[in-house]
């Protein structure tokens, strides 16, 4: 997608490890008019495909989410970053490794907001290994909801987990696609 790509071009910076920040509107002060783009693009991929719910992770994925649950008009249900017990077995739960902050987390979804019946496309503003959308697979996969697939703002496709997921048969719509990120700052698209 153009918008977002020229966007990155002109905001990102690209960081040491291979990390992107787009703090100035993705991750941090948030542009919503580009949210709604990023929205209108996954629905024109998704929109025949009745989502019933959208599905992200807590916290970068949440306000891309919410513009695409305008677009898609369903709900938007996000992962929680989690420690309590699931004594009652009221939740689904799983465990996810973080790429930016290098540690492992909780995350979990409550039973009564993921349903067999719904059909889910997880939206999120990354894919790099793929931890976050393995985690948010699981979580759909427990709770015998159909997985429509996965929206994505930024693919960085010099790390594995687009490649690892598409082939096991996960339909991904990326709408900026990284090749590579150089020491000098600058940036490939695919
Ligand atoms: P993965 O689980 O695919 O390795 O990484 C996806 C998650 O890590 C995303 O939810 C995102 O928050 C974070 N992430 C991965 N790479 C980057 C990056 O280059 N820049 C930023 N800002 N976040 C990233």
């Amino acid at each position: 997608m153009r918008l977002l790509e020229e966007r990155i071009r002109r905001d990102g910076k690209v960081r040491p490890g291979g990390v992107l920040k787009v703090d100035s509107f993705l991750n941090h002060q948030m542009d919503v008019r580009l949210f709604m783009e990023l929205a209108r693009a996954w629905h024109a991929v998704f929109g025949s495909e009745n989502v019933t719910k959208l599905l992200t992770i807590e916290a970068s994925g949440i306000g891309i989410a919410c513009v695409a649950g305008l677009v898609f008009d369903c709900p938007v249900v996000f992962a929680k970053k989690s420690k309590t017990l699931n004594i009652d077995g009221s939740l689904y739960r799983t465990t996810v490794e973080s790429y930016t902050h290098g540690n492992i987390y909780d995350v979990i979804v409550s039973r009564d907001y993921l349903l067999p019946e719904d059909r889910v496309l997880l939206i999120d503003d990354f894919l790099a290994n793929g931890a976050a959308l393995d985690g948010l697979c699981d979580l759909v996969r427990q709770a015998g909801a159909t997985l429509i697939g996965a929206g994505i703002a930024v693919e960085k496709c010099f790390q594995p987990g687009g490649e690892r997921l598409r082939a096991r048969g996960l339909r991904i719509e990326s709408l900026a696609k990284i090749r590579a990120m150089h020491d000098d700052g600058t940036l490939e698209f695919c």
